[in-house]
């Protein structure tokens, strides 16, 4: 370990990072941060295993930097617009895999796509209108 990173995980510890958190930005292995700070006293101000539980909400979903919340408001899940930017556009095909789905219209035939509905049957209102309306007699 270089002078660098133990004073990386000196900061870091003590502004409340995880072992996980702390190792996986500085490129060292879990065993050894938690050991470094074991025998410098780097407690951390949370234990180790209540932060790594939160990191998920508490950690940029990107950088995994820790997020300041501001109270009342949404969580934020990035520290900043860049961040959400490379998260969606490393994530776009799952994003779009989930949220959109393919029909054909019962009325018309044509194909369609629907963002998060995936029950639509026809394309638009009017074609639903016509194929009431048309069958509906019958
Ligand atoms: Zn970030
Ligand atoms: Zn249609």
């Amino acid at each position: 370990m270089t002078d660098q990173q133990s004073k990386l995980i000196t900061n870091m510890r003590e502004s409340g990072l995880g072992y996980t958190t702390i190792a996986s930005q500085i490129g060292l292995s879990k065993d050894c941060v938690r050991s470094y700070c074991r025998t410098h006293g780097l407690k951390g101000i949370r234990s180790p295993s209540h932060v790594d539980k939160e990191a998920g909400s508490n950690t940029c979903r990107t950088c995994g930097r820790y997020l300041q919340h501001t109270p009342g408001k949404r969580k934020k899940q990035y520290c900043s617009d860049a961040c959400r930017m490379d998260w969606w556009n490393a994530h776009q095909d799952k994003v779009k895999r989930k949220a959109y789905y393919s029909f054909t219209c019962a009325q018309c035939g044509k194909t369609f796509s629907s963002y998060g509905n995936a029950k639509r049957v026809y394309c638009s209102h009017s074609c639903y209108i016509t194929a009431r309306f048309s069958h509906g007699d019958k």
